[in-house]
């Protein structure tokens, strides 16, 4: 095989909460990960040597920045694999929008190298090695519904919650992760989201016990330094969503919706909203 093409999935967060800090500077987590349907499409074509990208989106780096040239380095270097890939990269995913979209491309990078070179590496020996492209990388290789704890790499695999309609919005801001952390730590008493709760939640396959849980402790940062977002989350739930939170770092906020018809009318009516920059009506995967 000299090809492969990967679907690159992104992830929201149903609950997110920042327990510390470590020595390093880095801060500890503890969030339930949740794949949807949103994907980028990542092509790996084998080459006699080096490593080169292309991208359909002109606001990507294609150079060494890129997650998955950083991810493809990684995997060259640490298994001395001999030749060299091409990479095309599709970008669906909103791009700086708190939806692991770098992550979730370099995972694929990884995975796919895996394949185009027969390297026969279990899934636990490439999320140990892809922390150090980012900590969220060990996620998007596992995919699907997760506790993530640590830095985001101390992965427990949960059970789906029950199927939804999932509608995401980003507006049309780019929030930097850097500047949400940073600015955490001086927001003094923080609302901490019960995520032992919607652990078990989740294991009793409870909606319900999902939705009272919901909570995100970084909108205390970004939402006052971007009131759009809470004006998104009000018009979900307006429109009928069980549930509606800001994913990871921001801007991007999602709705659940029970009923099919009202999450279809949802899409309708707000994708003429100003702030409707990119809007998706997903599942949960
Ligand atoms: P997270 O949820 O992990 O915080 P994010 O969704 O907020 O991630 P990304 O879309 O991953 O943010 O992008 C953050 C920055 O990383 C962008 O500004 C972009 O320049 C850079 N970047 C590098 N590689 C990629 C990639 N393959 N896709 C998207 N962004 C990338």
């Amino acid at each position: 095989m000299d090809r492969c093409t990967l679907k690159a999935y992104a992830k929201i967060n149903l609950g997110l909460d920042v327990t510390g800090r470590l020595p390093n500077g880095y801060h500890q987590v503890k969030m339930i990960m949740q794949s949807v349907g949103i994907c980028d499409e990542l092509t790996l074509e084998k080459t006699p040597e080096g490593l080169s990208m292309t991208a359909d989106s002109e606001e990507l780096p294609t150079d060494e920045s890129n997650l998955v040239c950083k991810a493809a380095r990684l995997m060259q270097e640490t298994f001395h694999i001999p030749g060299g890939v091409r990479f095309h990269l599709k970008k669906r995913i909103p791009i700086a929008a708190g939806m692991a979209g770098g992550s979730t491309d370099a995972a694929a990078a990884m995975k796919g190298m895996n394949t185009l070179f027969r390297l026969g590496l279990p899934d636990k020996e490439l999320m140990e090695l892809s922390v150090s492209v980012g900590a969220d990388v060990p996620y998007c290789i596992l995919g699907g519904t997760a506790l993530a704890e640590g830095i985001g790499e101390k992965l427990t695999p949960l059970p789906s919650p029950p199927a939804c309609r999932v509608l995401v919005i980003k507006p049309d801001i780019g929030v930097s992760t850097k500047y949400v952390y940073e600015h955490l730590d001086a927001a003094g008493s923080l609302n901490h989201p019960d995520i032992d709760g919607m652990v078990n939640a989740l294991k009793e396959g409870s909606l319900q016990g999902i939705l009272n849980r919901m909570g995100n402790v970084l909108e205390t940062v970004t939402v006052p330094a971007y009131p759009v977002i809470r004006d998104i989350k009000e018009k979900m739930l307006s429109a009928g969503a069980a549930g509606s939170l800001m994913s990871g770092s921001g801007p991007t906020v999602f709705g659940i919706f029970t009923d099919q018809e009202r999450a279809r009318h949802a899409f309708d009516t707000l994708k003429t909203e100003a702030f409707s920059a990119q809007i998706f009506l997903t599942t949960f995967l």
